[in-house]
């Protein structure tokens, strides 16, 4: 031995963080420093001699792993290799090891020099982690299977409480406390219902189940449509609105009923976020190939570090402020999802509480290449007086039927109700509605199983009204409409004027 050799040696057999031994060809150890012994229990004279699988779990011996790892060895460049190893008493430890062969000057295999060192605590640590972080994913998915089915819970209550209020408001009534209370509840029901169906929105939007219907269109009409929706608001609490448009219109490939909701959302929060008397600014404008739109307020602002987050879910300023305008902190995680389905991107910009707000989105343009009016439009339905229609009303929910009834009524149509299935197949018999208004979340026989027997029996048109979205593929195969619930009474007044146009024609 050199004397290099030799301090090599007298190092090699002081390290103590690494057990470092030699294993003969024949799987024999033939070395053993201090740090093997510490790390694995066996004094030399106790493992020289003996063969290394000692050190390898039951469960790897017999499956051959300490041959395996040799074979591996001699035959490859060999990695680092995890697993768990057995000490002298028995006690496993996470160890991260080295196998490596050492040759002769003549090429045959020497000896074999195994490194490793004992990861126990950063194992344990890992995998504690890797189970907060399923524990957390499985805590979220639950979370969002929750929320999709309170928010449908929530939803079925809404319908009939509307349609009974709508048919109060047609029947009059002058009496003020009447009047006054009447439209307190519908103030409150139209917010409880903004509230239920972002909550489900939001869960719809942010599990990729919604489509975007794009179709070309111009920036401007549905930044003046949301103009609208929000003007009772911003009058109400005396704000000024200023708009200051493109000079040329701004074409999009867009879903424009999405987008309206998603300028809706930033000018109802500037609006809600702003003292009364405030100003509200939006600016839209083109930047090389994309449209700009700018919502600005000059109100209670945002904090530095709430910022970053305020397009996370459920993400909302300081809780103990003034709840009175207060919704779900879901309005800016929609608007963003939705903007980025359109492949657009939206930033916040405050510079801190009391100086103001601004949204700025922004939106691919639609290509050149087909710029012009937009095909279409037109087919307005006709504002006459609807003819009366013969309705048949299928919901398993008794108050949603009678209250929906009451209304088409009233309206001059004529109505029946069935409960189930098999009623609502008898009662066309019987009844020869000219259209159908079929739950779809029906006990035993569904909807569906109902519109597919009913094909070719009637030519009543068929409406689904549902608590779900349709399947893509179902929606136009057997419905002629379908409806998401809680409809619109209007809607279904309109869609009965519509369908009466269709059989006239
Ligand atoms: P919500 O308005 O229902 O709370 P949003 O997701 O629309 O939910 O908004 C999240 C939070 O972002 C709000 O609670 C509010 O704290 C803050 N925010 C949104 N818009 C503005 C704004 N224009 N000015 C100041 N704060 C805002």
């Amino acid at each position: 031995m050199s004397h290099d050799e030799a301090l090599f040696h007298v190092w090699l057999e002081s390290v103590r963080d690494f057990a470092i031994f030699m294993v003969a060809p024949d799987g024999a150890v033939s070395s053993w420093n201090v740090g093997a012994e510490r790390i694995l229990g066996y004094r030399e004279d106790e493992i020289l001699g003996q063969s290394y699988s000692l050190i390898f779990t039951p469960e790897d011996q017999a499956d051959g792993v300490p041959a395996q790892e040799m074979q591996e060895a001699r035959t490859a460049e060999h990695g680092w290799d995890d697993r768990w190893l057995v000490r002298k008493d028995g006690s496993r430890f996470w160890a991260s090891g080295l196998l490596t062969p050492v040759w002769a000057e003549d090429g045959t295999l020497r000896s074999f020099v195994k490194v490793l060192r004992d990861n126990t605590e950063r194992k344990l640590l890992e995998d504690e982690l890797r189970r907060r972080a399923e524990e957390l994913m499985e805590a979220d998915r639950r979370k969002n299977e929750f929320l999709a089915m309170l928010s449908h819970e929530l939803r079925n209550p809404l319908a009939p409480i509307l349609n009974s209020l709508y048919v109060l408001r047609q029947s009059g009534g002058d009496d003020p406390v009447v009047v006054q209370s009447r439209s307190m509840i519908e103030r409150q029901v139209a917010h409880l219902k903004q509230l239920v169906d972002d909550l489900i929105d939001v869960a719809r939007v942010t599990s990729g189940k919604v489509q975007l219907r794009k179709e070309r269109m111009k920036l401007g009409d549905v930044v003046s449509r949301a103009v609208e929706d929000v003007a009772p608001k911003v009058a109400e609490r005396q704000h000024t609105l200023t708009t200051e448009a493109a000079p040329v219109p701004l074409w999009l490939e867009a879903d424009p009923t999405r987008l309206e909701q998603v300028f809706t959302n930033l000018l109802s929060n500037a609006a809600k976020y702003t003292e009364p008397g405030g100003q509200i600014r939006l600016n839209i404008r083109r930047v090389n190939d994309e449209a700009e739109v700018r919502v600005r307020d000059n109100g209670i602002g945002i904090d530095p570090a709430l910022l970053p987050r305020i397009f996370d879910l459920f993400t909302q300023a300081d809780h103990s402020l003034d709840r009175t305008q207060g919704g779900l902190g879901i309005g800016l995680t929609l608007t963003r999802t939705l903007i980025e389905m359109h492949g657009g991107t939206i930033v916040a910009v405050s510079a801190g509480l009391g100086q103001g707000s601004e949204f700025v989105v922004r939106l691919p343009l639609a290509s050149e290449a087909a710029s012009g009016e937009a095909p279409g439009g037109g087919g307005a339905p006709a504002g006459n007086v609807p003819r009366p229609r013969r309705v048949l009303i299928v919901d398993d929910n008794v108050d949603a039927a009678r209250s929906l009834s009451v209304l088409l009524r009233r309206a001059g149509h004529e109505t029946q109700a069935a409960h189930d299935g098999q009623a609502a197949i008898e009662a066309v018999e019987a009844f020869r509605p000219d259209v159908i208004l079929l739950d779809i979340g029906l006990p035993g026989m569904d909807g569906y199983d109902v519109a597919h027997s009913l094909k070719g029996r009637t030519s009543a048109f068929l409406a689904a009204v549902s608590g779900y979205a349709p399947k893509e593929d179902d929606r136009e195969a057997v419905f002629d409409r379908y409806l998401v619930k809680p409809v619109d009474p209007d809607a279904i007044l309109g869609l009965l004027a519509e369908s009466g146009d269709e059989a006239a024609r």
